[in-house]
């Protein structure tokens, strides 16, 4: 079927209105009328190529909330009026050790990315900046009722990504966690931590969104343009979550965890970060990266946000304000996630 989209036409280029092709609905196949996309900075950095060439045009858009219209004949999982999600991956090889412990996104041949990724078929994926899309029912997600149709969208990736670092080192009561970059990554990650029992910081560029962190769950505010923050909170951490879209100064952001402490860095900036190893010898500390979450754990997630009551904080915007969107997400100036209202669209 032929749908409206947004797309990327070539890099660093203004998103406009196209149309794509969706495919026919497999047997293991479920068609979704997309209700919400969120906007992620990797969208940006992708349609900027910022990570490298792209297959454009681009149709952007992995936080994807929407309606099952249609299901393949094997598909038991969803069923025709569900409320599904889709993340940032749509397909992986399913047999490899990775795929086989869950972690899908690691799949030794690769998975295949919502958008600007390579189907099974040979086609080019594109996202959720569209009306339609036709996904695997073993990589949709069921989104809890309770949660709100538009907030619950940036879980799909936002979610996902700071969830999984949070629970893989042990985020909870007794634990110290920093989050750098109050964004759309950084304010999932301060509600999720506060929700798991962790002593909550948030270490932003200013003190402009302070009172906001301290809603969201933090129990700090640290502005990291002042030199005093560093010496002040030298050594406190148990886990850093690092969700800032630039290159940061590593090893001052090191300094602040303790011994054994873990720095997560979940941000994908173009640039190359540089790393003093005396840093992590210091304090026997570890860097780490951390991709997504696989489809058992973001069920998990979504499940976890609706008992909490836990969804991003969202600025819905009309599909013809996507270019806007974008250059505020790259000014810092997002509270904290645009989410884009697909009925404009159709
Ligand atoms: P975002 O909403 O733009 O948030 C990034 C935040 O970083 C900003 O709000 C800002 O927070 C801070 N920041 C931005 N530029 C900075 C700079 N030059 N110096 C210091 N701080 C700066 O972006 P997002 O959607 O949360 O995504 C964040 C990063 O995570 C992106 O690189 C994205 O590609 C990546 N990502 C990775 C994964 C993964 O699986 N690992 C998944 C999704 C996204 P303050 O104003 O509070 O300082
Ligand atoms: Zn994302």
């Amino acid at each position: 079927m032929r749908v409206n989209a947004y797309a990327a036409p070539a890099a660093g280029q203004p998103l406009a209105l196209t149309t794509i092709e969706r495919r026919d609905v497999g047997p293991n196949d479920v068609l979704i009328a997309i209700e919400y996309a969120g906007i992620c900075h990797s969208d940006i950095h992708t349609v900027n190529g910022d990570w490298g060439p792209q297959p454009f045009p681009v149709v952007p858009g992995h936080e994807i909330v929407g309606i099952v219209t249609e299901t393949g004949s094997a598909v038991t999982r969803h069923r025709v009026g569900d409320r599904v999600g889709v993340g940032c991956m749509v397909n992986s090889c399913g047999e490899c050790a990775n795929c086989l412990a869950g972690d899908e996104q690691y799949c030794v041949k690769g998975m295949v990315p919502t958008y600007a990724g390579t189907d099974r078929d040979g086609t080019t994926t594109q996202g959720g900046y569209s009306t339609h899309v036709v996904v695997d029912a073993d990589y949709v997600l069921s989104v809890p009722e309770s949660l709100d149709a538009a907030a619950a969208a940036p879980l799909l990736c936002a979610g996902i990504t700071t969830y999984a670092p949070l629970r893989r080192w042990g985020a909870g009561p007794g634990k110290k966690v920093a989050v750098v970059g109050l964004g759309g990554l950084g304010h999932m990650a301060v509600k999720i931590a506060h929700a798991l029992g962790a002593e909550v910081t948030v270490l932003s560029q200013s003190l402009k969104k302070r009172e906001d962190g301290l809603r969201l769950g933090a129990d700090h505010y640290h502005a990291t343009s002042d030199p005093d923050t560093f010496e002040q909170l030298a050594g406190r951490f148990d886990l850093i979550v690092n969700t800032v879209s630039a290159a940061i100064d590593l090893n001052a952001y090191l300094g602040l965890l303790a011994v054994d402490g873990t720095l997560v860095n979940v941000g994908a900036p173009a640039e190359p970060l540089s790393l003093h190893v005396m840093s992590l010898i210091g304090g026997r500390r570890s860097f780490a990266g951390s991709l997504i979450g696989g489809i058992a754990l973001t069920q998990e997630m979504l499940d976890f946000c609706a008992e909490h009551n836990i969804g991003a904080e969202v600025e819905v915007v009309p599909a013809d304000k996507v270019n806007e969107a974008y250059e505020r997400v790259l000014a810092s100036d997002v509270r904290y996630r645009f989410v884009i209202d697909i009925k404009t669209l159709a």
